[in-house]
This record gives structure tokens, sequence and C-alpha cells, in this order.
């Protein structure tokens, strides 16, 4: 018996995908579904896998809110603004840039990818934003790779974990009081926190809410999980300073794990968990798992000095400036056509592009199926 929410889920994915791939038969993309916003490459942790760490606070500078509107005047609607970096709540303008995507009405949802080390920041953006923009959803996606002692240790922040329980704690009631707003947590898998990876679910079941959902990614590298990029648009930097894979050999009791865990939450029909186990798959055996079909079509990335790029292992193909941050003339630009042409033989573990793929594969869509039964 398929409950009811599972049969929503994969009723609305597969609607998605046809009519997705009608406008890409009639344009020659998928329409523009999730925008990565870089919006600040300043942090404040030391995380041992974060992958753009050459880049944390060295200077490299920020589009204004004028400029970012101008970027929300020419992009087409779409769905997800993620908002990243660096840690986007260190701008102080945050809310400025989301008002001008939410007042334009050009998303559905803003994603706030956080450490969450500024609960009382998280809190009253929230009451802010929702004040102005009810509509408009809010969608927390909080950095959590362990318990305490691990958590606190791959972070380099003592006091890491508490503040993020607190975060949660005092986020959560807020979905109640707000339409439209969601608290979500993201554990990062490496060697150090694999053989944790239940009973940190099971503490933020207790702790937070039996109802709380925990996505899942491998740590990614672009040397050791991504493959076949081209020498020349390869962006060599991506890469964590210190971190390892969980081993080979461990792989079962992992994805057991992420099944155990999927068994608790609240849909079972999951892309995203899907994705996660497949890239496993990918990286034991090196060969493809979801065709990567949304990098550069419905999925883009802008980093903070205006920089574009079809995904994050590949290296910008233009600046916003060239086009007076006009979005679409970039993305519709000689230099965007030429790089989609360019990545159309790699493949990688990367969720942004290969967690959204799994929605854009009716291969997914009957394994989100399997998944709910
Ligand atoms: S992973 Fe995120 S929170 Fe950690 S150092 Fe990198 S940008 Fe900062
Ligand atoms: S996200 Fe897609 S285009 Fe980018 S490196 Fe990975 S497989 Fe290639």
């Amino acid at each position: 018996m398929i409950r009811s929410i599972d049969r929503q889920i994969i009723k609305g994915t597969a609607q998605r995908l046809i009519r997705n791939n009608r406008i890409k038969r009639e344009t020659g993309l998928y329409p523009l579904s999730n925008l990565f916003l870089f919006i600040t490459m300043r942090c404040n942790a030391k995380c041992d896998h974060c992958f753009c760490w050459q880049d944390l606070n060295v200077g490299i500078s920020e589009m204004s809110v004028e400029q970012l509107d101008r970027v929300a005047e020419t992009v087409p609607p779409f769905n997800i603004l993620i908002l990243t970096g660096g840690e986007p709540t260190l701008r102080r303008d945050l809310l400025d840039v989301m008002a001008c995507f939410a007042k334009r009405r050009k998303v559905d949802v803003v994603r706030i990818n956080t450490n969450a080390l500024c609960p009382d920041k998280l809190v009253k953006m929230t009451e802010e934003f929702k004040a102005e923009f009810p509509d408009v959803g809010i969608d927390f996606q909080i950095s959590l790779d362990g318990l305490k002692e691990t958590h606190d240790g791959i972070r380099g922040v003592p006091g890491n974990f508490d503040k993020v329980i607190e975060s949660l704690q005092r986020l959560w009631p807020l979905q109640q009081k707000y339409p439209a707003t969601a608290v979500n947590v993201l554990t990062i898998i490496t060697a150090l926190n694999y053989k944790q990876l239940y009973e940190l679910n099971e503490y933020l079941r207790t702790h937070v809410s039996p109802d709380i959902y925990q996505g899942f990614e491998i740590v990614r590298d672009v040397n050791r999980t991504a493959w076949n990029i081209l020498p020349e648009i390869r962006e060599d930097d991506v890469s964590p300073k210190n971190m390892d894979l969980p081993p080979v050999e461990d792989f079962p009791r992992i994805i057991a794990d992420l099944e155990r865990i999927n068994s608790h939450s609240p849909w079972h029909a999951d892309a995203y968990r899907l994705h996660t186990i497949a890239t496993l798959k990918m990286i034991e055996t090196g060969k493809p798992q979801y065709p990567c079909v949304t990098a550069g079509s419905a999925v883009g990335v802008i980093y903070s000095n205006g920089d574009v790029a079809h995904c994050e292992f590949t290296k910008p193909f233009a600046n916003l400036e060239q086009f007076g941050f006009d979005f679409e003339a970039l993305w519709q630009s000689d230099a965007a056509w030429e790089r989609r042409s360019q990545i159309r033989c790699c493949h990688c573990t990367h969720g942004s592009f290969h967690g959204k793929a799994v929605e854009y594969s009716w291969r997914g869509i009957a394994g989100m199926l399997k998944q709910s039964l």
C-alpha cells in the first residue's frame, strides 16, 4: 500500500518530467529549476570536507544588491534559489537579496544552506521574511555531520553541534507557524562519520522531531568522484583539504543504514536517497549511474563575483558583468551553449546535479515507486 504522501511525490515528479521533456524538445533546454547562488565566500567555520576552502576568506568580491536585483529581474521564473557559499548568513543584506527574487515572484522557494552557527539570526530572518512574503517558501538546509565530538571536530568549531541543535529546535516550530517553511538536515558522509549515521538520525528524531528529514551526500572531490571532465574545463581546485572517503568494503553498511533511516522518514519516495546510494556504486565501479542531464539546463551556478558555471566541477564560462547582469542573455549566450557541448561525456557524484538527475529519469521514478512500496 503506497502512502498518500509518496503517491503525491511520485505523481508530481512524473508530471514535471513529462512537462520538462516537452519543453526540452521545443527549446533544447530544460527550464531552469534550481539556481545556486554563492552569495559570499566568507565563512566562520573550517570544515575538513569543505571543497571550496581555498576560496574562503580571501577577499573574493560579492555582487551588490542592485546587481543581484538585475539578475532577479532578468532570470526566468524558477523553483528554488539556493543561497550558499561560504556562510550565507554572514551577509548583512541577505534579506534584501532574498527580497529581490521574492518580490518579483521569480522563485517558489528560497533555500539557505547554513552551518547554523547563528540561531538568533536564522530565527529573526525567518520571521522577517515570512512577514513580508508569506507565500514564498523559505527552506533551511542545515549542515550536521555527526554527534557532538565528531561534528565539532570536522567543522573545526567547538560548540558547533550545540548551535545546530539549538537552531533546529527553534526553527522547527516555525514550520507550524508559517506555511511554506521547511527545516532539513544535510550530512556529508566521510571516513570520519560513516559509522554513526543511524545514531545521528536517532538523536535528531529524539531531540528535534520524529519527522525531521535528513539528507546525505558522500564527500565530493573532483579528483576521486568525477570522471571524464575535459581537462580544459575541469575546475581543479574543488577538493577538500583533508578528508577521506569511507572504505569501499563498508559501503554495504552505509546503504543498510540509509535504508533504515529512510524507513523513519516522513516520506519514502526519495530521489535524493536514491542518488546517495547510486553514488556509492559510482565510486565503487567508476561507472555512471543517472546521466547528468541537469547541469547547465535545469541547474546553474552563480558565484559571488558574478562568474557563472554550469556546475561546480567545471570552470565558469562567463561573468554576469559582461552581460549587464542580464541572466537570460548570459544563459542563452554562445559561451553558454559552447560549454554545454563540452559537458556531455562526464559523470560525477555531485548531489546538486546527480541528485536532480534522478528526478529527470524514468528509472529514478521507478526507483521512487519501489522505495515507497
Ligand atoms: S563547508 Fe560550508 S560551513 Fe564549512 S567551511 Fe566550507 S563553506 Fe564554510
Ligand atoms: S555536474 Fe554534470 S557536467 Fe558537471 S562535472 Fe558532474 S557530470 Fe559533468
